[in-house]
């Protein structure tokens, strides 16, 4: 994934559309971003994951 895409879905999925929650690590949300996929989830339940 190009770092122009990863930058616009980063924007897009920064806060947690479930609770608000914009943390990402120690234990709060996670951010996995690989060539074909973009992984985005959150300590409450959501995620979302893109894939191009
Ligand atoms: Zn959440």
């Amino acid at each position: 994934m190009n770092a122009t895409r990863t930058m616009q879905l980063m924007k897009e999925y920064e806060v947690c559309q479930k609770c608000g929650n914009g943390h990402v690590g120690n234990g709060e949300g996670k951010l996995i971003v690989e060539d074909t996929t973009f992984h985005r989830s959150c300590k409450c339940g959501w995620e979302v994951t893109i894939e191009e």
